[in-house]
């Protein structure tokens, strides 16, 4: 992936600066790191892409289960009357579809399915709980669960549930405050999937694969990367890898982060949302293509035949989800074939084919799903986004761009306006495309 026809280049720039290889090193190449390249290149700068995996779109990924297409990350393309990928996926000729909606999904509990009445209850505290979050503010920050306390049990219920399959934590440890600064609109999916749209986004970038950054020196002019693929100097970087990544350590910086920074990396927390997938032999048990299905105390979500394929993908978060991981994808189908087996019948057993898991918990290129805020943590988004030095610009789903534009964290969304933030950030700096730059 060397080619970059599609992003002249400017010129303004000395390439041969001699002490930069590129204008712009970008760590990652997820949605935000994609996202900073292309606006990077777009502007004139030179640009080289560092990846840790083998493969690119980071957290949006189009795995396989059996042969079968499923997103093991993100699925929906949320806030669509916003979100940037919805005008890529038209450039790139990629489909997408608008969500049926959420609240259909039918309730069962101990593998039996309830009434009506029980499904419009749950509707009404759904309700009751979107009221305290978006309708009430406290003076101080609080966490979804004390933000429920003295409610009927359902709407409990309810913010457990949004916290675990929204959030992938317990509501106990997410704050209010920056659940209130999210975007909200309508959502489209992505039946090719939204990991291959990312992919694509990506194709053609000057994209280094294997090539997981363990320091970045930013002491003296400019910064130094290192990594299997040598040392890289650059007139700035962007780093895009995960706030789990960032908070594990494995990338070293020399000098520190400023406490700022290295405050605000603390104080975001990494969810655990996971999805375990299932795949049948063509057997649909009598449930059409796409059916909703809530097997209550199991932490299962569970969609039925997505995009009329003959699979049941599974969502689950918080602490079930990292307990599950822990004993590994062979255990994981099976506690998911337990549960559809409980809906549909012992004969579920006779029809599966595979069972995947898809752990984003242990993973040490993601080290969780993606970021939440604690209470009173609510400003470390912006804190994280601050530039420091002129010369080192993070970005991604934690950052989600800046002060003013938060309401894209978690989001593959925000994710690529944060990326593009920061290249206009690091390009405008470096002053590329003016003239070159002196730093
Ligand atoms: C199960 C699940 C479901 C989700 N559902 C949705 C959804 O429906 N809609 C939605 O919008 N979002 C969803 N998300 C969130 C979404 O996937 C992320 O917010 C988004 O993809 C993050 O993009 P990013 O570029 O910030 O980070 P990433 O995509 O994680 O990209 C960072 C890149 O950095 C790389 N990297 C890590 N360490 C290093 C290193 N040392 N050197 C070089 N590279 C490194 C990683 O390999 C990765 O490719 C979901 C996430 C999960 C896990």
């Amino acid at each position: 992936m060397t080619e970059r026809a599609a992003f002249p280049s400017s010129p303004f720039i000395q390439r041969s600066d001699a002490r930069r290889d590129v204008d712009v090193v970008v760590i990652g190449a997820g949605a935000a790191g994609i996202g900073a390249a292309r606006e990077a290149l777009a502007r004139g700068a030179s640009v080289r892409v560092l990846e840790a995996r083998g493969r690119l779109g980071g957290r949006a990924f189009t795995d396989q289960c059996g042969g079968v297409p499923f997103d093991a990350g993100a699925a929906y393309v949320h806030y669509a009357d916003r979100n940037p990928w919805v005008g890529l996926a038209a450039e790139l000729g990629i489909a997408l579809e608008p969500h049926r909606g959420w609240g259909r999904g039918v309730p069962f509990r101990g593998g039996v399915r309830l009434p009506e009445q029980d499904r419009q209850e749950r509707m009404r505290a759904s309700e009751r709980f979107w009221q305290l979050l978006y309708g009430t503010s406290e003076g101080r920050d609080l966490s979804l669960a004390d933000l429920v306390r003295g409610e009927a049990d359902t709407v409990g219920e309810a913010a457990r549930r949004y916290g675990e399959q929204a959030i992938g934590e317990d509501p106990e440890r997410i704050g209010v405050a920056d659940l209130r600064q999210l975007w909200e609109g309508p959502d489209k999916t992505v039946p090719g999937g939204y990991g291959a749209l990312v992919a694509a986004a990506g194709a053609g970038l000057p994209i280094t694969l294997n090539a997981a950054v363990r320091r970045v020196d930013w002491g003296s002019h400019g910064v130094v990367v290192e990594g299997p693929a040598g040392s890289i100097r650059a007139g700035a970087a962007i780093i895009t890898a995960p706030l789990g990544v960032l908070a594990s350590g494995s990338i070293r910086f020399d000098p520190p982060l400023p406490p700022a920074t290295a405050g605000a990396i603390g104080a975001l927390r990494m969810g655990a949302l996971t999805k375990v997938v299932l795949a049948f032999d063509g057997e649909r048990f009598g449930w059409p293509s796409p059916s909703d299905l809530y097997p209550l105390g199991t932490g299962f979500n569970l969609e039925f035949w997505p995009f009329n394929r003959d699979i049941v993908i599974a969502t689950i978060g918080g602490t079930q989800a990292r307990d599950l991981v822990r004993l590994g994808e062979e255990s994981a189908a099976a506690a998911l074939l337990d549960v559809v087996a409980d809906i549909v019948g012992s004969e579920a057993r006779r029809h599966v084919t595979a069972g995947r898991l898809a752990d984003w918990v242990s993973d040490p290129c993601s080290r969780g799903a993606y970021s939440y805020a604690p209470p009173g943590a609510a400003g470390a988004r912006a804190m994280l986004a601050e530039p420091i030095g002129g010369r080192l610009f993070f970005a991604g789903e934690a950052t989600s761009g800046g002060a003013d534009t938060v309401g894209g964290a978690m989001t593959v969304g925000g994710a690529l306006i944060a990326g593009q933030i920061a290249a206009q950030q690091a390009c405008a700096r470096l002053r590329v495309g003016e003239q070159a730059s002196s730093v």
